[in-house]
């Protein structure tokens, strides 16, 4: 049997009931997919959900409970033995759901930044999920792209690929779409395939789906891949370091407990029990768990936003950004192209309408013209010819497809009343497609009379030194120095009016001259500029002002023009009296430290390629910053790759730079970055409230225990109570302060210094303060009740009430970084409705006899509350006052 590669373009067709030009129909694509599955390469397994809930109890200190527990049952306290059990019951229930939140949400962000193909169906192009992709679906796909499925190509537009993830050979092939004869071809050799996974890194190409998921050579090989690993962001492995120590603590801290405990006469296996509870309450092992649920929760937070995380450590890190390097086009502008004015035979001319809709006129100063103005049909059709882009009307408004820059050129040929059909009396040759680098485009066509040229389009000053002549009202003359200031004026007074730059030259060639770029791309002849307008987007403006609010510097960085650029930056306010623009031409002759010299003073950065960007990062990066770094080019990889924040588009980005970012911006927005940062900064706050609240908990919990053995008193609490309190007042309210607000000045502070101890800004003292004072108010509440063990069960009831109140105010108090007096405490819903549920649950505990005998408890009188709630206001409030 022969092989896709062997076969000719129509004998593929046929052999898959396709044609090229339509792409398959509805009804195809449903019974092939029943037939073939979706395209996906199945990967690692997933955790099935029993596994995770008994996770959930293969803690140390829940088994040692659990054996206590049965110890306990054995001596016949069952009641006490099945509270305990239910509650250890309850707590892995809860483990178990914050686990599956947490893992969906991360399953959903997976499918968000899920890799799309371009599809032809029923005649139309359409972007689909890859995984969707059926056998004999008509793809298209450009550099950067990753190609969806194994493909046959049957046009291919100077495209390359890079293989190296099937072969190991990293050079870009050349592909094409002549069938090839030889036998078994390794894939390799196979120049007419394009494989599944494997990315584009030049040109675009037009190709029929052969083998979709496993069927691929991809699949082939997928067993042999590295199954992608969940890896912990840096504060969740602080935290785990830390949570060793603060375990250690723990259960020093219980040991002395239960040995106090026993020296002062307590029966043995009453002080093993409580100890044993006392070390499951006071070990936060939990601590990183809640972390990865608030990283996750912050996550959709910002998904809401229009922000989707790749790598969650990237949460944390947005936080401590302090400088955005962001691209002008697109993310700050609209990417909405016009041709304002043009430039042409030496004079300046001027297009009326905005957007793409197809209305406006060319004026010369006051006076309309018409195609008959020399010169001004072939600038505008030649600015058709060398273009990608296609103009569409949907519910009568036009839309383009493809490139902005290149839609703008179409739509300012149709105003002209130039249209579409001229094109297709011309053939292509061939194509040199666009790319950042190069900053142009060629294409080589022939007209009817088999006349061969060539056309080029980019950058002025790209294009001006390979040009040799240019087109002037009475035709071609020499290109004189008189012409070159005439036109750089031109360039500069454009740019100086914020207008993108674009020029056009074409080239006459012989019917046998080479086709190699850079022999082509020289000797020109220069027509004419194009000035285009994209006006930056609203947001921006407020955003970088927030930005700069909140000590983070922005930074803009463009292929454009530099006094374009500049325009655009002091329209943006981005650009201080004082700033610096620096352009591609200065940092090709800088040194890394040289630019890290002065780089606090740039703010522009125009004309650059992208490779001067990994420049700039690390010039950033060596003088402390923590960088974020946007692109959308496959060529812009490298550098987001490099920076602290990699973000890369989701509109107009290619899926390699995709791969490399950790950050997306679903609508290509820099004011999404900002609120990224906001929220970012916001999760790293709330985490911080949390560990605060659970700590101080703890503390306190352990100090009323150990206190009370010391003074030689009785048990204060007794297990299931200490239990209690670890399940019902820390776990829910500790989860409502990681949904809290931003305090009002989140963004009005600096960024965090990425290497902040988990401790720091006081956190470490605000813990250890209120522990010890809420384990002291909790002692007194017992020794003022207990009257010497005749009513042990009310003291015990009195300081278990009081103990649950003081945490449940001390929660509001987590909230604040100063004082308690600084926010209104009904902000959080969350947190009210999980303080008032937990208030309600100690009642129910205290007053719900069958229940009483369970917990240990009693009735409490008017004047007991009035005791428990004033001692228990005690720690949170007296700490509001001094404000330390
Ligand atoms: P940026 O996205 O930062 O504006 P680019 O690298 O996309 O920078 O573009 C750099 C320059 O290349 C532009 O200023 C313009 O002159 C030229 N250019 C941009 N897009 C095209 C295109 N589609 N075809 C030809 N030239 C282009
Ligand atoms: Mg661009």
């Amino acid at each position: 049997m022969k092989k896709w590669y062997q076969l000719d373009i129509e004998r593929v067709e046929q052999k898959l009931h396709v044609v090229t030009s339509k792409g398959l129909t509805q009804k195809q694509v449903e019974k092939r997919r029943k037939e073939f599955g979706p395209n996906v390469l199945e990967g690692s397994k997933k955790v099935s959900k029993g596994l995770i809930f008994l996770k959930q109890f293969q803690d140390f200190m829940v088994l040692v409970l659990l054996a206590a527990t049965l110890i306990a049952g054995m001596l016949g306290e069952y009641i006490d033995a099945i509270a305990i059990m239910v509650i250890v019951l309850i707590n892995g229930f809860i483990g178990y759901f914050q686990e599956q939140k947490a893992e969906n949400s991360l399953e959903k962000l997976k499918e968000l930044s899920a890799p799309m193909a371009n599809v032809l169906r029923e005649g139309k192009w359409e972007k689909i999920a890859s995984k969707d992709v059926v056998t004999g679906d008509v793809v298209r796909v450009y550099s950067g792209d990753r190609i969806p499925a194994d493909i046959r190509i049957v046009q291919s537009n100077g495209m390359e690929t890079e293989e190296s993830a099937l072969t190991g050979e990293s050079l870009p092939v050349a592909k094409h779409a002549t069938a090839i004869s030889s036998d078994d071809l390794d894939p390799q050799d196979q120049l007419n395939m394009g494989f599944k996974g494997t990315m584009v890194t030049r040109g675009h190409a037009i190709g029929i789906v052969v083998g979709t998921g496993m069927h691929t050579v991809m699949g082939q090989i997928a067993s042999l891949m590295a199954s992608t690993k969940k890896v912990p962001t840096p504060l969740e492995r602080k935290l785990a370091e830390l949570g060793k120590i603060l375990i250690f603590l723990a259960l020093m801290l219980t040991l002395l407990v239960v040995i106090v405990g026993i020296y002062q006469g307590h029966p043995v296996y009453q002080m093993f029990l409580a100890g044993v509870s006392l070390a499951v309450a006071a070990i936060p092992e939990g601590l990183p768990a809640i972390v990865t649920v608030a990283l996750s929760l912050g996550v959709q937070r910002m998904i809401r936003k229009r922000a989707i995380v790749r790598k969650l450590s990237a949460v944390e890190t947005l936080g401590c950004a302090s400088v955005i390097c962001s691209d002008k086009t697109g993310t700050m502008t609209e990417n909405q192209m016009t041709v304002k004015s043009l430039f042409l035979n030496g004079k300046n001319l001027s297009v009326t309408g905005d957007g793409y809709d197809v209305i406006g006129d060319y004026y010369v100063q006051e006076r309309k013209i018409d195609r008959h103005f020399p010169n001004l049909e072939m600038m505008l059709l030649y600015g058709m010819l060398c273009n990608n882009a296609s103009l569409f009307v949907r519910k009568g408004k036009y839309y383009v497809d493809g490139d902005p820059t290149d839609g703008a050129l179409i739509v300012a040929a149709r105003k002209l009343g130039l249209s579409m059909e001229l094109a297709e009396s011309f053939r292509i040759i061939k194509e040199i497609p666009f790319d950042s680098d190069r900053k142009r485009m060629s294409i080589i066509l022939e007209d009817e009379n088999k006349r061969r040229f060539l056309i080029t389009k980019g950058a002025p000053e790209v294009l001006l030194p390979r040009s040799s002549y240019v087109m002037e009202a009475n035709g071609r003359t020499l290109l004189k120095h008189a012409n070159k200031t005439n036109i750089e004026a031109a360039i500069d007074h454009m740019a100086e009016k914020a207008l993108r730059t674009i020029a056009i030259s074409m080239k006459p060639l012989s019917k046998n001259a080479s086709l190699d770029a850079d022999f082509l791309e020289k000797d020109m002849t220069f027509i004419g500029l194009f000035g285009m307008m994209d006006p930056p987007r609203k947001e921006v403006k407020g955003a970088i002002a927030e930005c700069q609010a909140a000590g983070i510097k922005t930074v803009m960085i463009t292929g454009d023009h530099a006094k374009t650029a500049k325009a655009i930056a002091e329209n943006l306010n981005l650009l201080p009296n004082d700033g610096k623009v620096i352009d591609g031409q200065q940092l090709n002759r800088m040194s890394v430290d040289e630019l890290e010299a002065v780089i606090d003073d740039v703010y522009v950065f125009a004309r650059v390629t992208p490779a001067h960007k990994l420049k700039i990062v690390q010039a950033f990066q060596a003088k402390g910053h923590v960088v974020a770094m946007t692109g959308d080019g496959i060529n812009d990889a490298p550098a987001i790759k490099a920076s602290d924040i990699g973000i890369s588009m989701g509109i107009s980005g290619t899926d390699v730079t995709k791969e490399a970012s950790s950050l997306i911006l679903m609508d290509d927005n820099f004011a999404t970055i900002k609120a990224a940062i906001n929220e970012g900064r916001n999760i790293y706050e709330n985490i911080r409230k949390f560990i605060r609240y659970l700590l101080a908990s703890n503390v306190g919990e352990i100090l009323v225990m150990l206190f009370a053995m010391l003074l030689a008193l009785p048990l204060p609490l007794v297990p299931v109570q200490i239990l209690w309190v670890n399940l019902v007042t820390d776990g829910l309210p500790a989860m409502a302060l990681g949904l809290d607000q931003a305090e009002k000045d989140v963004m009005r502070r600096g960024p965090r210094n990425p290497r902040e101890g988990v401790f720091s800004r006081g956190l470490g003292f605000k813990i250890v303060s209120r522990g010890i004072v809420i384990g002291i108010i909790t002692l007194i509440a017992f020794i003022l009740t207990y009257d010497h063990s005749a009513h042990l069960v009310h003291g015990q009831t009195v300081a278990f009430a009081t103990l649950v109140m003081a945490q449940l105010i001390h929660v509001f108090d987590c909230r604040c970084e100063q004082s308690i007096f600084d926010r209104n405490p009904f902000e959080n819903m969350y947190l009210v409705l999980s303080v008032l549920s937990s208030i309600i649950l100690l009642l129910i505990v205290i007053y719900w006899q069958p229940l009483q005998p369970i917990f240990h408890t009693t009735f409490l009188s008017g004047r007991d509350w009035l005791l428990i709630l004033g001692l228990s206001a005690i720690p949170t409030f007296l700490f509001g006052f001094t404000k330390k």
